[in-house]
């Protein structure tokens, strides 16, 4: 029988598990219930005690001031320990910067396989875990035989498990042997928030395209406003910003272009496929290789002055034709009114 393990971490406030693990815990108990296998959740943290309160199943955790922050060496050691204390076939673990650093090498140090990016699990005698290749054109079902067999998990795949009460599981630390530490976290440099503008927790997808850098009706061009009205929008909203190729392939030619808006930010088939619940299109003509990109988008909406723009033609599901800098001008005057 299957021996499931589901390996979690704290976010940075160290007072929760980030929201990515806790899919993955969606994940294991949907697997766990499928195949009538034991479930453990496994946490890496300065101190399990509250972040097991309300879990579902057995907690088995490596605690202490060593694992505060991501490092390979004391994170390496921990996930081992704690699959070996689970005697676990099957680990599942979020696809965090903080796991995927150190999975590939924990499932090596079990003699173990890994597969990363999985989008879903199935299965009911198998284990039949789902990814995609090739830009999100190929889907692929994988079998293994192999164990133990590591699946990391894209995040916004599955539901975050909710805890129905405050109840406390059985919790048994592991103890570890520290490695020999060659690298010493200092503290974390990270942009502010209204500059980061790639938010993948965000409900909603804004997509910005060329159009808010070309002449307008009144033959000129607005940059300056349209910067203004974008990142009025993305401040009052909190949305993750997206953008067309066009719109970003403008730095390099020397265009006058939106200095907040990088390659990162480009959505599409020579970009990012981002899965959010809502997206919202603007200046931006719907083409496929963009709107490849939005395969993750459940609910689409477009702005363009185009009629007869892609988005128009079967890719969004409601299209206002309409001049975007008009309708994000009255948007951010009714959301600051609202707030
Ligand atoms: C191999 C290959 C890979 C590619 N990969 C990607 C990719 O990953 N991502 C990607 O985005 N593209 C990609 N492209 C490019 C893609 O085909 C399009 O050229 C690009 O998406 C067009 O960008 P755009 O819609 O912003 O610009 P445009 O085509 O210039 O469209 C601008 C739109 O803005 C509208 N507009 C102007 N002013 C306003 C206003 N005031 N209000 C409302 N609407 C207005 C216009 O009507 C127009 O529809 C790829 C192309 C190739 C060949």
């Amino acid at each position: 029988m299957e021996s499931i393990l589901v390996l979690t971490h704290a976010d940075e406030s160290g007072s929760a598990l980030t929201k990515a693990s806790l899919e993955a815990i969606t994940a294991g108990l949907d697997l766990a219930s499928r195949l009538s296998a034991p479930l453990t959740i496994g946490i890496v943290a300065t101190d399990a005690t509250n972040l097991s309160k309300g879990l579902p199943c057995a907690v088995l955790a490596v605690s202490g001031e060593a694992f505060a922050q991501p490092r390979y060496a004391t994170d390496a050691v921990a996930c081992e320990a704690l699959c070996r204390a689970a005697q676990a076939t099957i680990v599942l673990a979020p696809g965090s910067s903080r796991f995927a650093r150190v999975a590939a090498a924990v499932a090596h140090r079990l003699n173990g396989l890994i597969d990363t990016h999985i989008t879903a699990i199935g299965g009911t005698d198998t284990i039949e875990a789902t990814r995609w290749f090739y830009r999100q054109r190929v889907e692929a079902v994988l079998t293994r035989d192999t164990r133990p067999w590591f699946l990391l998990l894209d995040a916004g795949t599955h539901a975050p498990f909710a805890a129905a009460d405050a109840a406390q599981p059985a919790l048994t630390e592991i103890a570890v042997e520290l490695p020999a530490l060659r690298t010493t976290v200092t503290g974390i440099r990270a942009p502010m928030q209204d500059a980061q503008t790639i938010r993948p927790d965000a409900k909603m997808l804004f997509v910005t395209g060329a159009g808010w850098t070309k002449k307008q009706p009144d033959g000129q061009t607005h940059v300056p406003e349209a910067s203004d009205l974008i990142l009025g929008f993305l401040r009052l909203t909190g949305a993750s910003l997206g953008s067309s190729k066009s719109l970003v392939d403008q730095g390099g030619e020397g265009q006058s272009v939106l200095p907040f808006l990088t390659h990162l930010n480009q959505v599409g088939q020579t970009g990012a496929t981002p899965r959010h619940a809502k997206g919202l299109s603007t200046c931006c003509h719907g083409e496929e290789p963009h709107v490849v990109g939005w395969r993750f988008i459940a609910d689409r909406r477009a702005i363009s002055l185009d009629p007869n723009c892609g988005w128009t033609r079967g890719k969004a599901d409601v299209v206002y034709v309409a001049d975007a800098f008009a309708v994000i001008a009255k948007v951010n005057e009714l959301l600051t009114k609202g707030n």
